[in-house]
């Protein structure tokens, strides 16, 4: 009954996929999510994707 498992096993699989973003107005970088990304620190949407 007291098996030691792996109980965050299923941790990995909430990894979201992130990607790396430059904002083209205040140059700040940072990480967005979906399709409309906005500059968390302007909120503009004039931003750029970096690899
Ligand atoms: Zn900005």
């Amino acid at each position: 009954m007291c098996s030691s498992g792996g109980p965050m096993a299923d941790l990995s699989m909430k990894k979201l996929k992130t990607k790396k973003y430059k904002c083209l107005d205040c140059g700040n970088e940072f990480k967005g999510l979906g399709r409309k990304v906005i500059c968390p620190s302007c909120q503009s949407d004039n931003v750029e994707l970096r690899e």
